[in-house]
């Protein structure tokens, strides 16, 4: 095991705006990141997003997606429910980390 691999930066803080639909996350490194709730919808992983995605029928949210709760599951990893009903999506925190990438 290498122990000279920085470690992952982490959440801080999460911050949910609901009236701009937009999720900002602050990271251990200073990094803040800015996600529209409609781009997290559309980038949900679970098994049935992901199995619409290979039949060709990715998810298209409108600007009116909001996430309407978040649950930290395990430190590493946030469920995040929407207002078209769906609660399926896990999100790994380094997923939300590249879906924010500095500079996008
Ligand atoms: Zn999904």
């Amino acid at each position: 095991m290498r122990k000279d691999m920085p470690e992952p930066p982490h959440a801080l803080e999460v911050c949910n705006h609901h009236a701009t639909g937009m999720l900002e996350i602050a990271w251990s490194d200073g990094v803040t990141g800015i996600l529209a709730h409609r781009v997290l919808r559309e980038s949900c992983r679970c098994a049935h997003c992901t199995a619409e995605m290979r039949r060709g029928r990715p998810v298209r949210a409108g600007d009116g997606t909001r996430i309407v709760s978040i649950e930290a599951l395990g430190g590493s990893m946030l469920q995040l429910v929407f207002n078209d009903g769906h609660q399926r999506g896990i999100y790994p925190l380094a997923y939300l980390r590249s879906l924010a990438a500095p500079g996008n």
